[in-house]
């Protein structure tokens, strides 16, 4: 199922000499279980970036290294980033997918997104443009929202800023489709995808 010694890249971290295991070619920082640090990936070289913030770790369906099953298809959550705002925390995981493609699982509380990075071209740059409720064309801002980075477990496609301001905003499509648009000062991504109903999550031991 998992070439996963074929697709492993081992490496030592700058920090503490231990091994790191990276699952994913395309990764760029990962957490060190020993010492915790962050450690940034580029070209063959790893740099120490900073300490780990310790997430707490609260009860999860989604479990790091642990392949579960959804929409057909078997999925191995590598990392996640956890961003804070008013009333708690969501969680963004990092996932990947037998053919090695990157998903992203969104939880909040009770709310499943999975979703791909896509390169949608939006008609508008303009985040402000987007209330809760206008259309635009197909689209139907559903919510606007914005949460801090907190800080992220195990291995990610992307450098994270401990402290940046995420803005997001879902546009619903009907029929459970959705699109992401996620802007921070550093990047502005777009994800396409659909609300998963957790508990068409099978987990695989
Ligand atoms: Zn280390």
């Amino acid at each position: 199922m998992f070439n996963d010694k074929n697709d492993t890249n081992t490496y030592n971290c700058p920090q503490c000499g231990d091994q790191l295991s990276i699952y994913f070619k395309y990764s760029k920082l990962v957490k060190c279980q020993s010492c915790g640090s962050s450690i940034f990936l580029e070209d063959e070289s790893v740099t120490k970036i900073g300490e780990s913030s310790v997430l707490s770790s609260e009860p999860s369906l989604i479990k790091l290294h642990q392949p579960f099953k959804l929409q057909a298809k078997t999925f191995i959550p590598l990392g996640k980033i956890r961003y804070g705002y008013g009333r708690g925390f969501w969680e963004e995981w990092f996932l990947r997918d037998e053919k090695n493609q990157e998903f992203w699982l969104s939880v909040d509380e009770g709310d499943f997104v999975l979703e791909a990075k896509n390169k949608l071209a939006l008609p508008f740059k303009d985040f402000s443009q987007f209330t809760v409720g206008s259309r635009h064309g197909k689209y139907l801002v559903s919510e606007k929202g914005e949460g801090t980075c907190m800080g992220f477990e195990g291995e990610l496609p992307e450098n994270i800023h401990l402290g940046e301001k995420h803005q997001y905003i879902h546009l619903s499509q009907g029929g459970g489709n959705l699109v992401t648009l996620e802007l921070s000062k550093t990047s502005s991504q777009t994800f396409k995808g659909k609300w998963v109903d957790p508990l068409d999550i099978e987990e695989l031991t």
